[in-house]
C-alpha cells in the first residue's frame, strides 16, 4: 500500500498518542483482552475504550455526518496496525463500532442514527449480535425466534445462542421471523432490542478456556418499540447479510499485527526451550512465517481492491453467491471469495500456531498452571483457537463459497 507523507505524519500521531494514552491507569491494560480473554479488565477497557472515544479515535471509517472521521483507506489501515503494535487493548464497544454503527448508517432511519450513533461513537451502550440459535448456525435462515406485534411493540420469543458479550451489552441487534408461517430468508426483520428488561435471561456458556464471553439468550415476551426495526419489517434478511459484510475489514491488518508478536514471541520460546534446534520446529516456525506474509499479502491486495485469480465460477459467481445462509461475512451476494480466502487463511494459520506452541513448550504445556484451570497464555490460545475456524463463518461454509463462485460448482444440496 503507497503511503503518502500525510499517511506517514498520521501515523505518528497516532502513534505518540498511543503511547501518551497507554500510561497511568491505562499502562496495565496493555494486552488485555481479544478472542478467548473477553473477560479480561472489562471495566478497566471500557474506561479506556470512552478515552479513545472522547479523543476522536472511534468510528474512524464512519462518515463525517454521522460522527466519524471519514478516514481514508490508509489511514484505518495505519490506526489499526498502530493500535495492535502499541498492545492496546481490545475495544470493549466493537460491535457497535464495526458492525450494527455500519449497519445503521447504510440502512437505518435519519431517528435511528440519530437515536443510537452517537452512544456507539462514545461507547455509551455495548451491543450484542443476536443471530445464531440452536437450530440456525451456519444455516442462519432457519432461524425460529419471532417477533409479534402488540400495539405499538414487538414482542419476542425464543432463543439465541452462543452471543458473544450479551452479559455485558445494552442492546442487542436481532434476526427474528415476524411474518408467521414465512420460510427461510422470507418474513425475517432486524430488530433493535434493549437488553436491560425482565423479558431476557442471559445464561453464560462456560468454555474451553474456562472462561465465559458467549452466551445463551432467552427472550421470553421480551420487548422493544415499534420503529426500532431496521429496513423495513419482512426485510430482515437483506439487513443481516448488510451487517456480515461490514465485519472484519480493515482490522484484519491489526489482527495481522497481533499475529506477528505472537509468533515472535513462540521464536523467542523456541530459542529458550531448545526448540529452535529441532529441524522439524524451524521448518514449521518458517512455514508460520510465510503464511503470516502471505496473509498480510493477500488483505493488502484485497483491500487495494486488487482483482481475483479467474476460475471457472467466475461467470456464474453471482447465481452461486447467497442461498445457504451463513454467517461467513461473504455471502453478501457480491461474488468476492476474497473474505472467504482470508478468513480460512487466518484461521487456519492461528489454530496451527496453537498447535505448534504446544509442540514448542513441549510435555509442560499439558499442565495447567496452577489449580483448578489456570492456563497461560498458549495454553489458551491453544484451546481458544478452535473456534477460530468456527466463529464468523466456519470453514467448511468457506469452502463451499470458494467452491461455488470461483470453481463454479453447483450448489450443495440441502438434506
Ligand atoms: C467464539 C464464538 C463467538 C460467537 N459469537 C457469536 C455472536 O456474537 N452472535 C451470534 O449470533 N453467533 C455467534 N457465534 C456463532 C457462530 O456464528 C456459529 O457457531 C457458526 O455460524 C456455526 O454455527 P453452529 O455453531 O450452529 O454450527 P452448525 O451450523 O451446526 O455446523 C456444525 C458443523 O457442520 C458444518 N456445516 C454446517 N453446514 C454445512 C454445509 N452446508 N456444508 C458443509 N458443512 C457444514 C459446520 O462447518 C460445522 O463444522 C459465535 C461462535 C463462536 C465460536
Amino acid at each position: 500500500m503507497q503511503l503518502s507523507p500525510e499517511d506517514e505524519q498520521f501515523r505518528r500521531r497516532v502513534r505518540q498518542w498511543l503511547e501518551q494514552g497507554l500510561t497511568g491507569r491505562f499502562a496495565a491494560l496493555r494486552g488485555a483482552g481479544g478472542p478467548g480473554r473477553e473477560e479480561e479488565a472489562h471495566a478497566g477497557r471500557l474506561a479506556w475504550n470512552r478515552h479513545l472515544a472522547a479523543a476522536g479515535w472511534t468510528c474512524l471509517s464512519w462518515p463525517p455526518e454521522h460522527g466519524g472521521r471519514g478516514a481514508t483507506l490508509a489511514q484505518q489501515v495505519i490506526f489499526h496496525e498502530e493500535y495492535a503494535r502499541a498492545g492496546a487493548p481490545t475495544r470493549v464497544g466493537y460491535l457497535g463500532e464495526e458492525l450494527v454503527g455500519p449497519t445503521l448508517i447504510a440502512f437505518g432511519t435519519p431517528e435511528q442514527q440519530r437515536r443510537f450513533l452517537p452512544a456507539i461513537k462514545a461507547v455509551d451502550e455495548l451491543w450484542c449480535q443476536g443471530y445464531s440459535e440452536p437450530g440456525a448456525g451456519s444455516d442462519l435462515a432457519a432461524v425460529s425466534t419471532t417477533a409479534a406485534l402488540d400495539g405499538d411493540e414487538w414482542v419476542i420469543t425464543g432463543q439465541k445462542i452462543w452471543t458473544s458479550l450479551a452479559h455485558v451489552a445494552d442492546w442487542c441487534f436481532l434476526l427474528a421471523r415476524t411474518q408467521a408461517g414465512s420460510r427461510r430468508s422470507e418474513g425475517l426483520s432486524y430488530l433493535l432490542v434493549p437488553m436491560r428488561q425482565s423479558g431476557i435471561t442471559v445464561r453464560p456458556i462456560r468454555q474451553l478456556t474456562g472462561t465465559s464471553e458467549f452466551n445463551e439468550v432467552f427472550f421470553d415476551g421480551a420487548r422493544t418499540r415499534r420503529d426500532l426495526v431496521v429496513g423495513a419489517p419482512g426485510d430482515g434478511w437483506r439487513v443481516a447479510m448488510g451487517t456480515l459484510s461490514f465485519e472484519r475489514g480493515v482490522a484484519t491488518l491489526g489482527q495481522q499485527i497481533g499475529f506477528e508478536r505472537e509468533l515472535g514471541r513462540l521464536v523467542e520460546a523456541a530459542r529458550r526451550t531448545g526448540a529452535a534446534d529441532d529441524p522439524v520446529l524451524r521448518d514449521k516456525l518458517a512455514r508460520a512465517w510465510i503464511g503470516l506474509a502471505a496473509m498480510r499479502a493477500h488483505a493488502l491486495h484485497t483491500l487495494e481492491g486488487g482483482p481475483e485469480p479467474a476460475g471457472p465460477g467466475a461467470a456464474s459467481a453471482g447465481a452461486a453467491s447467497t442461498g445457504a445462509a451463513s454467517t461467513g461475512a461473504a455471502s453478501t451476494g457480491a461474488a468476492s471469495t476474497a473474505p472467504s480466502v482470508l478468513k480460512m487463511l487466518w484461521s487456519r494459520w492461528h489454530q496451527e500456531l496453537g498447535e505448534l506452541a504446544m509442540e514448542v513448550l513441549g510435555a509442560p504445556s499439558m499442565v495447567a498452571r496452577g489449580a483448578p484451570y489456570d492456563l497461560d497464555d498458549w495454553q489458551r490460545l491453544f484451546l481458544f483457537s478452535r473456534a477460530d475456524t468456527i466463529y464468523g463463518g466456519s470453514d467448511e461454509i468457506q469452502r463451499n463459497i470458494i467452491a461455488g463462485r470461483a470453481l463454479g460448482l453447483p450448489r450443495q444440496a440441502r438434506p
